[in-house]
Formats: structure tokens, sequence, C-alpha cells
């Protein structure tokens, strides 16, 4: 026969093991663990107590009994408050859990057009030339004939013009008008072919020395292929003044393309021809792919055109009122989309203007 005594023994160190194992119970896991372990049908340390009850007497088991079912009680009770409590810490559903960490949004970034033409304006801002857009509704005489380009030019063929029905109002028309054919006269507003008509504009208003630069849209008549849209982007560079000679036209390009394409960049001059420069030349860089050894992006040659110069023609400083006796100067010009095809590997100029977020994703913040 059991002594009370030592049943009561056995009660409390129970008590004492559930407590020191409840106080370190943190989740579901540990108080399911600490229920079989105490209270399980099977295998639970109370219950085995409970069935120990069979074998004593009717008064040891009155007085055991209350006990183990008071110990039974407590336990059931303490296991229930410590799963409130670990609900309590729980958000309830729906809520915002501001412990989590913040999840990534989809950041907007700059369009790669836009980043060579904004470092193109830095380079040349550092270089002190004044920056300016000039109108893309441009009259024919901006365009052409001020760039030596009269109205039976042949090169005039070499740029599929997008002209306009409506004259420019408030626009400086009259001066000139007198002077062009009718049938040109009728067809002479134009959207402008390249950055090149600002040149004349601007020495029209102001006297030497110029330094500017000239970004913006510009239109021809192209369908849209690998390398050709009908709108496209050109910037213009010209510099005007005493003194000004082929050497500074190349000093200019190697700073331009040393700080665009990196400083291992070589640039080579090959004669060319345009209406209002005289020398002209194309301009070349040595193969961003290859490094000058010949691949297929070169066309195997080592060199790839970036850009068209020149000094400019006097016939267009006595068109604008310098005196080409006495300054001299150079003007170069390309396009950002095909800067930003050679800088970042890019083979259809398409992808430019698709706003395909795979594509754009793809440049740098
Ligand atoms: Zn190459």
């Amino acid at each position: 026969m059991p002594d009370p005594a030592i049943d009561r023994s056995i009660i409390e160190t129970l008590r004492a093991n559930f407590r020191a194992r409840l106080s370190s119970a943190a989740s579901d896991r540990d108080l399911k663990a600490l229920t079989d372990e105490f209270l399980s049908r099977k295998s639970g340390s109370v219950t085995a107590l409970l069935k120990h009850l069979g074998s004593l007497p009717a008064d040891a088991k009155r007085e055991f009994g209350q006990l183990v079912n008071t110990l039974k009680g407590d336990i059931e009770t303490a296991l229930a408050d410590r799963r409130a409590a670990l609900d309590d810490t729980r958000a309830p559903a729906g809520a915002v859990d501001v412990t989590l960490p913040a999840r990534e949004l989809p950041m907007g970034r700059m369009h790669p057009l836009m980043r060579v033409r904004q470092q193109v304006e830095d380079i040349f801002t550092r270089m002190g030339y004044e920056i300016l857009e000039g109108p893309e509704v441009e009259e024919d005489y901006y365009n052409f004939e001020a760039l030596n380009m009269p109205p039976d030019h042949p090169a005039r063929d070499m740029q599929d013009t997008l002209y306009l029905d409506a004259p420019i109002i408030g626009g400086t028309w009259g001066a000139h008008r007198g002077a062009l054919p009718e049938a040109q006269v009728r067809a002479a507003t134009l959207l402008r072919t390249h950055t090149s008509a600002m040149q004349i504009r601007y020495m029209k208003t102001f006297k030497p020395p110029v330094r500017i630069l000239v970004p913006g849209r510009v239109y021809r008549r192209d369908n849209l292929d690998l390398t050709h849209t009908p709108m496209f982007q050109q910037f213009e560079a010209l510099v005007v003044g005493e003194g000004i000679t082929l050497a500074d036209l190349k000093g200019t390009l190697e700073a331009l393309v040393h700080e665009l394409f990196g400083a291992d960049a070589k640039v080579r001059l090959r004669p060319s021809f345009f209406p209002y420069t005289e020398p002209s030349a194309e301009v070349d860089i040595s193969c961003r792919a290859c490094g000058g050894s010949g691949c297929g992006v070169c066309k195997h040659t080592g060199w790839l055109e970036i850009l068209g110069s020149g000094m400019v023609h006097p016939a267009v400083f006595e068109a604008v009122g310098y005196d080409p006796e006495k300054v001299t100067g150079f003007a170069f010009g390309t396009g950002i989309e095909r800067m930003a095809m050679l800088k970042y590997g890019v083979d259809d100029i398409r992808l430019f203007y698709e706003n395909d977020i795979r594509f754009l994703e793809q440049f740098p913040l």
C-alpha cells in the first residue's frame, strides 16, 4: 500500500517538472510536446498516475485521485494560458506585420537614350559648351539652303524629308521666302532632318565665338528596320572662332570618345563629303567588341563608324553673315541611338522605342 506522503512527493515532483518545461516552451510545437508528455492517453505521465489509482485501497484512492486530478487540471489550465499568450503575439489575419522585411518594389530607371544624351550633355557642359535644342518643325532655309544645299542641290536626296503643309506661324519666314522657287515655297516647311539647322539659327543671332551643343529629335522618311526609325535623336556640336583648326576638332572628338567609350578607344578620321563642311570626315572608333583586331560586329575592319564631322564650309559662314576670312570652325554630329547601340551592344534600334520592360530593365539604375 503506497504511503500518501510518498504519493504527494511524486505529484509535486511532476508539477515541478512541468513548470520547468513550460517556462521554456515558446512555440505551438513545444506546447504540443508538453501536452503529449504529461497528458497523452497512452504515455502521459499524469495519465500513468491515474491508471495507478485502481491498485490503491479505497481511502487512498480518493485522496490520491483528488491530488492527481488537481494536478491534471492545473497542467491543462497552464497549457491553455500559454497557448492564449502565444496567440496574442501573433498578428490577426489580414493585419500588416511590420516586422517583416519590405517586399522589393519595381524601380523605374532612366531610358538608355536619355542616359547617353545626359552623359553627352554633361561632357560638353564641362568643356564650356552652351546646350540648346531648337525647333523640330523647321524651315527649308535653315535645314537645307543656308547649309549650302540650295533647292537643286543633289545632297538633298541624301535625306528623305517629311514636309508639312502649314507654314510656320510667327517664324522668321519672310526674309528668304522670296528667294525660293514657288514649288519650294509651298513645300518649304518640314520636320528637321538634322540638328544642323540650329547652327544657322544660332549663328544668325549671335556673333562668334560659338561653342554650342544641339541635342534633339530629327525626322526622316525611313521605314522601321534594324538601324532606322522615322524619328530619332541627334546631337550636333559647333565651334567657331579665330584660329580653330582640324586639330581642335580631333582633340574634341578624342575627349568625347574617351569619356563615352573608355580611354582605350582609338579615333580615326576618314575623308568624306558633307555640303556644309570642307574638308569633311567620317569618324571611326576602334571596335568595342574586338578591340580592333576584327570581328563580326565591325565587319572585320576593326573600326566602327560613329559620326560625321568637318570644318565649317565658307558658304555657311557667308549665309549667316560671318567673315570666312576671319573665323573658322568645326562641326560634328551623330545619332544618340547609334551611340547607345555601340555603348550597350544593342543590335536593333527598334528596341529603344518598344518600351518592353524586359529590355529596359537590363540597363543600370
Ligand atoms: Zn570588331
